[in-house]
């Protein structure tokens, strides 16, 4: 007896539609692409496409468990609340802190946040999110007064000109890949340009590839404001829907030409090229992933992208716009409901005024705190020096994916009381965990995710929860009620918690927020489980979603003008020197997701790269007397660890490329995060993942 079922791939931020043909009796899948999937329309990637190999009960948590020994659901939620109220009670409120995932469903999410920032008290909530895309959050909060992307994938088809910066999206989004091939097959206009150091797998489609200076991009983009301002500007639209140009500019004044290229180490004449085809070209696309925003001049990196299409007037309409590639599959839905440290829920935050007293009043709640709560690195920082003494980290991987990895390490070896909910039982996370409590995994969840065009699809369950895992939303709502919350947290069902989020969207609106969902605010259970992919806002303008925003050149900020940002380049925060001479950049490679914890179940996608490498110019092989596939050892100031040597002239000299995967639990020496430095942009928090100073011997040679 089987059934197909419609849901949502787990992995990346393109969020593409599964047809899960379901075996209940054996928990067997097939899956397809769903053709009828606005992100997709049938394609899948690899990972995509190996689902159906993930979804055994060999790696999974099952039980919960106690200090190692299984115990009841009873006892382990009665020990986290327990925990957390003693902990509370002995240190303050801001001795407790979550931190989540992209991972998680919207309404996992929802009721995180709602607990820790609503009644909990304090705003250490942050998640996997800050190290994906905050930089952007920041940027278009910065230009737009609002956390929005103004375009859709439907854009690829429409533009002539894409330009792609700091995304290897060819392995990292790899359907949105497929999407823009095809567009380029149709469209003989259709130009690519990559922005990248490395020639990546993306390059294969480009008409040009600008292998800039790690870390500058504002370089590059201050030169193109300059240069558009000379020819290309959109006088009007600036002067009716804009401000800060003129400061922009001036910040920009010095961006000539060939000082770009020499500042960027780029070929002159490509510049001038990649200038006159964004000058002459009318539809522009620029996509932008990791590479921009993991900086510490991210947030500068996107606006510096964001100002040249303010000035060009090409923003919100068809073929045309900034657009940010979100790396999660619910890294915009964290966005929704603030998952964030410093974000409240529905895209309120605790800068705004009025912000934390109209969530409070929703919420029925006076504990709201007056101000954001500590990011990711600081957040563990904090677990590190004692002043955090109880975290509970749900659905990913700190000691593999932070940077400065081995001091995140020793934060939870210190810390009093970690918790980890998850689907897998042994990570280099749940080892140090107190008490360990088994979520339900993909195929078993029911839920929304949020995609990077701003659509929420259902990710449904193909299976009962395996063993006795629970789903997340239960599990917090649990803790929740232990704690004293019970009226606010007493969801039966995820379609209740959606609601809730929904209203919280259009609670006292009136047009003054982008993410408006108050159309579900009364949805009905069967409406739920139909729910086709739609795009926010989805209100009462907007009954079936929206493709796109700012069309008509009006932004949510205080004036309704979109905002220049004046940028001035800035170098890493941690530069090469006699001791480290190398940049250690960071990714993902095509088969593989994040940790591995799922698709290393996947025998095929093992094949592609089976072991952790580094990527090494042929000139720095020389130098350091590497020899193709022998080993090396990488070191920075912050950890070291062991990886196969690759010899390639994709790489710019001077720079080395590790992939993000590998860990302990694979039999790696060493995880990539060790190397990474925890250097974060000012505004953003983002970490520098992309820019570390490193160095590189033969391995064991000391
Ligand atoms: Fe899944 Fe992303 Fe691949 Fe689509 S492109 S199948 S969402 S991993």
């Amino acid at each position: 007896m089987t059934q197909t079922i419609n849901t949502t791939c787990p992995y990346c931020g393109v969020g593409c539609g599964v047809n899960a043909t379901v075996s209940a009796s054996n928990r067997h899948i097939q899956i397809k692409g769903d053709q009828s999937h606005p992100a997709n329309f049938g394609r899948l990637c690899s990972k995509g496409s190996a689902l159906g190999e993930t979804v055994g009960l060999a790696e999974r948590l099952l039980e919960p468990r106690i200090n190692g020994q299984t115990a009841s659901w009873e006892a382990a939620l009665d020990l986290v609340a327990d925990t957390l109220l003693k902990t509370i009670a002995a240190h303050g409120k801001d001795s407790v802190a979550i931190y989540g995932s992209g991972q998680l469903l919207t309404e996992d999410y929802y009721v995180a946040n709602k607990l820790m920032k609503g009644f909990i008290g304090n705003a250490n909530i942050d998640t996997n999110s800050r190290l994906c895309m905050s930089s952007s959050v920041a940027g278009h909060k910065r230009a737009f007064g609002s956390d929005t992307v103004p375009g859709c994938y439907a854009d690829f088809e429409h533009a002539d000109l894409i330009v792609l910066i700091g995304s290897n999206t060819a392995w990292c989004h790899p359907v949105s890949f497929q999407r823009i091939r095809a567009a380029k097959e149709a469209n003989p206009r259709l130009k690519i340009v990559v922005i990248d150091p490395r020639r990546t797998a993306t390059c294969d489609i480009a008409d040009l590839h600008l292998p800039l200076a790690a870390g500058s991009d504002t370089t590059l983009f201050n030169g193109l404001l300059k240069h558009l301002s000379a020819s290309a500007l959109a006088d009007g639209y600036i002067r009716h829907h804009t401000q800060g140009f003129a400061e922009a500019l001036t910040a920009a004044s010095s961006a000539d030409m060939a000082q770009v290229a020499a500042d960027c180490l780029l070929n002159p004449a490509d510049v001038a090229l990649f200038f006159a085809w964004f000058t002459a070209t009318e539809k522009v696309m620029s996509l932008y992933s990791q590479g921009v925003n993991q900086s510490t001049s991210g947030t500068d990196k996107v606006n510096a992208i964001i100002n040249c299409h303010l000035a060009t007037g090409r923003i919100g309409k068809p073929g045309m716009g900034p657009f940010s590639l979100t790396g999660q599959p619910n890294a915009m839905g964290g966005r929704e409901v603030g998952g964030l440290s410093h974000q409240l829920a529905a895209h309120m935050d605790f800068a705004t005024p009025g912000d934390i007293n109209r969530v409070a009043r929703f919420w029925q709640t006076d504990n709201i705190p007056a101000q954001g709560g500590l990011p990711a690195v600081a957040l563990f920082d904090a677990i590190y020096e004692g002043k955090v003494k109880a975290v509970w980290i749900m659905g990913t991987n700190p000691v593999v994916s932070l940077p400065n990895a081995d001091k995140v390490k020793q934060a939870l070896q210190r810390c009093d009381f970690v918790v980890v909910s998850d689907c897998i039982a042994d990570t280099d996370t749940t080892a140090l965990a107190h008490v360990l409590l088994p979520a339900q995994g993909w195929s078993e969840k029911n839920g929304t995710v949020t995609n990077s065009e701003r659509r929420i699809s259902r990710q449904r369950s193909l299976f009962n929860g395996a063993g006795n895992a629970k789903p997340d939303w239960w599990i917090i709502c649990q803790v929740a009620q232990r704690m004293g919350f019970g009226e606010a947290f007493a969801f039966q069902h995820p379609v209740e918690i959606f609601r809730e989020h929904a209203a919280l969207s259009g609670f006292e609106n009136h047009g003054s927020r982008d993410f408006d969902i108050s159309a579900f605010a009364d949805i009905s259970l069967t409406d739920y489980d139909d729910l086709q992919p739609v795009q926010w806002p989805v209100n009462a303008a907007n009954p079936h979603g929206t493709a796109r925003l700012f069309a008509d050149g009006r932004f949510f900020t205080p004036s309704g003008k979109a905002q220049f940002i004046a940028i001035t380049p800035r170098p890493p925060a941690n530069l090469p020197d006699t001791d480290y001479p190398l940049i250690l950049n960071t990714g993902r490679l095509r088969d593989q997701w994040h940790t591995m914890t799922r698709t290393a179940l996947a025998s095929q996608l093992n094949q592609h790269k089976p072991e952790p490498f580094v990527e090494v110019h042929p000139t720095d092989a020389e130098r350091f007397g590497l020899l193709h596939n022998s080993l090396a050892t990488l070191e920075s100031r912050w950890g070291n660890m062991t990886a196969r040597v690759h010899i390639t002239d994709g790489q710019k000299p001077g720079n080395l490329f590790v992939p993000m995967h590998w860990t302990a639990h694979y039999a790696s020496h060493g995880r990539m995060g060790a190397l990474v430095n925890p250097a974060v942009d000012p505004v953003s928090k983002q970490p520098e993942c992309k820019h570390t100073p490193a160095r590189i011997r033969t391995y064991p040679a000391a």
